[in-house]
């Protein structure tokens, strides 16, 4: 997933000045309060329970308004330093709060930290909507910005009064009297109804589970059996348990042979939200999407999809739409095929009877095991946690020179391993948590995101904590953890995110965070190692043997690549262009359906087959109505783009190590959070436009035509239609990334869910 950040505002001399005043203030000792004394700047996870967070949100909000006050009410005439410098420095207590509240409720959310959440994420959002909407303040931030011109400021600095002024614009300062107070009512709903949503989607999933006994599991592959049985145990029950997470579903609808089973699970998955019960989403969907309408257009934009695509590298809705599209026919048509290969088994399993939905997993594992003599379940072997682990670490110890180290620290549960990161000059780099494992109290899917941010406190790096939170097939009883392959993409993936965080080098808060349609381009270029055979056989080795895997499995694997391409595909972009329907209605159609709506648009106007539901529907989609993607879903395939052309310059170099490029990812990119905008980065790593042929090529959307040729400088006539590279990128222009699409989206992304309160913070998913 990927991190949002809300305003940050502040940093060091006010955190100091809070951090010892905050002992007088408080009547006890608030570990959150305190100042974190860890030399590597670890938050006290020991010490912190529940009880304190509220009493420290308060707290925390009262100081950030004094700091606001402070700003407000200075008779000095406005200044970069006095003003947006600042504001830039001021909150820090409450941010850090926020976001270490966020990472803890997402990984371990029991009833009195829901309770918390519900309490106080509302409370907070208010507290960041009332300073976006200080007119005091804004007059401040604008009187700096309309004489930016005679401020001599430098390249950075310009871009930070700009993002500030930007953000307060974007949040509605503009607007006054009675639109302004609307905006602030529709932006507290939005808050309690995203809450809702997801405590409703927690809730689904946790009420649905499918009790089985031995005989109804005797096909299943013995660590599935073990798991379901683990499963039942936790819960007090005989038998075998499986549960609508995917960790915990997807081997059953891939193993299990008895159909009406297979259905009865997927069927609880895709109407989680939409049981007519009182859990039920649809009314939320519906009163979201209508509130963002007039939100939007209060602040002056078309859609919903205006509004958010603006602020991103895509710029506008047409640009989303015109690269999902472009990928939408060719996925079609590939799923079409592998549909029709499958019928094939199918029908001599059940000569009468129709093809569905919840048949689709198990059709293509026979079909994989078949055609291409490719068992997954074999190749888990070689992918046991621990492996895929220290295959990543070496990796970027190869590329980059940072060593991880394993640490002693307090963790926020037992579960965790801790890691000291070292930089190539032996400097201490930051922390990483690594929480593998699915709990009943943690949210589906993968994250990243920071327990404590980079930043900078008196000229001073201050080394961030970084958490990587995921759901992995866990060990039973002396079967270590053995991964999937998505598993094990995904953990790539979000040790990508990981490293971005931890190679931050930002010189103010307010620079930190990328555009949306960026953030992914870290985590997925990190998958393009992770299958590679060279790397592969640094780290796939027997669990139980320690052999090496196989060049024959290798083979196989590779042969296997594109199989399944089209439906991973086509339920990925069928989510990306849902999001993006629903978001960019102008006015609410009387009578609105939610369900209706998806059908229209998927089945009716663009030929989506019953055979494949979209990877999301909205009424459990978190990534949009319960995390910070609503109108970003197609954030991956567009990051795609960007990752797989620049992965493509390692297998141009031919070295995919490659020193010299390595580092300019590294520093030119990956340290440099948001200081300049995406593309201009990624101009100056990759040294032209990204071109999408890479990522259509790497999901067998796209064929070299043949004979191949040597790419020299030849426009390519054949490439499809128009994106990316096309655009002449105008020499010491830089914003010209408005225009700029790029895009890519992701082949089994991972994406899984938006931690629920975390929202603007931070989790970054795959
Ligand atoms: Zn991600």
């Amino acid at each position: 997933m990927k991190r949002i950040f809300v305003l940050f505002l502040a940093m060091f001399s006010l955190m100091m000045n809070y951090s010892c005043s905050s002992d007088m203030t408080v009547p006890e000792h608030n570990p959150l309060l305190a100042e974190w004394t860890s030399d590597k700047n670890i938050p006290p996870f020991d010490k912190i329970r529940t009880e304190h967070y509220e009493p420290a949100f308060e707290v925390a909000m009262k100081m950030h308004n004094d700091e606001i006050d402070a700003i407000v009410r200075s008779e000095e005439e406005p200044t970069f330093e006095n003003v947006i410098l600042a504001l830039d420095n001021a909150g820090i207590k409450l941010y850090d709060i926020y976001l270490l509240f966020g990472m803890l409720s997402s990984s371990d959310l029991d009833d009195t930290m829901q309770e918390v959440q519900n309490k106080m994420m509302p409370r907070i959002d208010d507290h960041f909507n009332a300073i976006m909407l200080n007119d005091s303040l804004f007059m401040r931030v604008e009187a700096v910005y309309n004489k930016r011109a005679e401020l001599k400021l430098d390249e950075l600095q310009t871009r930070l009064l700009e993002k500030t002024y930007n953000k307060f614009v974007r949040s509605g300062a503009l607007l006054k009297g009675e639109k302004k107070e609307r905006l602030k009512q529709i932006n507290t709903e939005l808050t309690m109804l995203s809450i809702r949503f997801g405590n409703n989607l927690l809730a689904e999933n946790s009420n649905f589970i499918l009790e089985l006994n031995a005989q109804q599991v005797a096909d299943l592959p013995e660590g599935v059996r073990k798991q379901a049985e683990s499963a039942a145990k936790a819960r007090g029950k005989e038998g075998y348990v499986f549960t609508l997470d995917k960790p915990s579903m997807l081997p059953f609808l891939t193993y299990s042979k008895n159909r009406d089973l297979r259905r009865e699970l997927y069927n609880g998955y895709l109407m989680r939200g939409n049981n007519n019960n009182d859990k039920d989403n649809k009314e939320i969907v519906k009163q979201m999407t209508e509130l963002r309408i007039e939100k939007a257009q209060l602040l002056g934009y078309k859609s919903y999809s205006h509004y958010v695509t603006a602020d991103q590298m895509a710029g506008t809705p047409e640009a989303v739409y015109a690269l999902l599209n472009e990928i939408w026919e060719p996925s079609l048509k590939s799923a079409k095929a592998e549909l029709e290969e499958m019928q094939t088994m199918f029908k001599k399993d059940h000569p009468n009877e129709t093809f569905e939905k919840s048949d689709w997993w198990y059709y293509a594992e026979k079909v994989r095991k078949e055609k291409y003599q490719l068992d997954e379940d074999a190749v888990r072997q070689y992918l046991s946690f621990d492996n895929v682990r220290n295959g990543m670490f070496t990796l970027a110890n190869r590329l980059y020179k940072v060593t991880f180290r394993p640490m002693a620290a307090p963790r926020y549960h037992e579960e965790c391993t801790v890691y000291e990161v070292i930089d190539v000059d032996n400097t201490h780099l930051g922390v990483l948590y690594l929480d593998p494992f699915p709990r009943s109290t943690k949210s589906g899917g993968a994250w990243c995101g920071n327990f404590s941010e980079q930043r900078y406190v008196n000229g001073v790096r201050r080394a961030p904590v970084v958490g990587v939170v995921c759901n992995f097939t866990p060990p039973v009883g002396d079967t270590p953890s053995l991964l999937t392959f998505d598993e094990a993409e995904t953990l790539f993936h979000e040790f990508g995110h990981a490293l971005h965080c931890l190679f931050a080098d930002v010189k103010y808060r307010g620079l930190a965070e990328v555009e949306g349609d960026f953030v992914e381009l870290p985590s997925q270029i990190m998958e393009n190692w992770a299958f590679e055979p060279e790397i592969l056989k640094t780290y796939a080795t027997h669990y139980r043997t320690g052999e090496v895997i196989p060049d024959q499995l290798i083979r196989k694997i590779q042969r296997a690549s594109l199989f399944n391409q089209g439906f991973v595909t086509t339920e990925l972009t069928a989510a990306a262009l849902i999001d993006m329907d629903i978001h960019s209605l102008e006015k609410m159609p009387k009578d609105f359906d939610v369900v209706k709506f998806e059908n229209d648009n998927l089945a009716g106007r663009r030929g989506l087959f019953p055979e494949i539901a979209p990877r999301y529907r909205y009424t459990y989609f978190a990534h949009i109505f319960n995390g910070g993607y609503s109108s970003g879903y197609y954030f991956y395939l567009w990051a795609e783009v960007l990752d797989k052309h620049a992965f493509d310059a390692f297998k141009q170099s031919r070295d995919i190590c490659d020193e010299k490029l390595a580092k300019s990812l590294r520093y030119d990119l990956l340290a440099q959070g948001g200081q300049y905008p995406g593309m201009e980065m990624y101009r100056k790593f990759r040294g032209e436009s990204p071109d999408k042929k890479p990522m259509l090529r790497a999901r067998g959307l796209w064929k070299d035509p043949e004979p191949v040729e040597e790419v020299t400088e030849a426009p390519k006539a054949e490439a499809p239609k128009s994106l990316f590279k096309q655009q002449p990128v105008q020499p010491g222009q830089r914003p010209a990334i408005q225009q700029q699409p790029v895009n890519k989206s992701g082949k089994a992304v991972k994406p899984d869910v938006a931690p629920k309160s975390i929202t603007k913070v931070e989790p970054v998913k795959k």
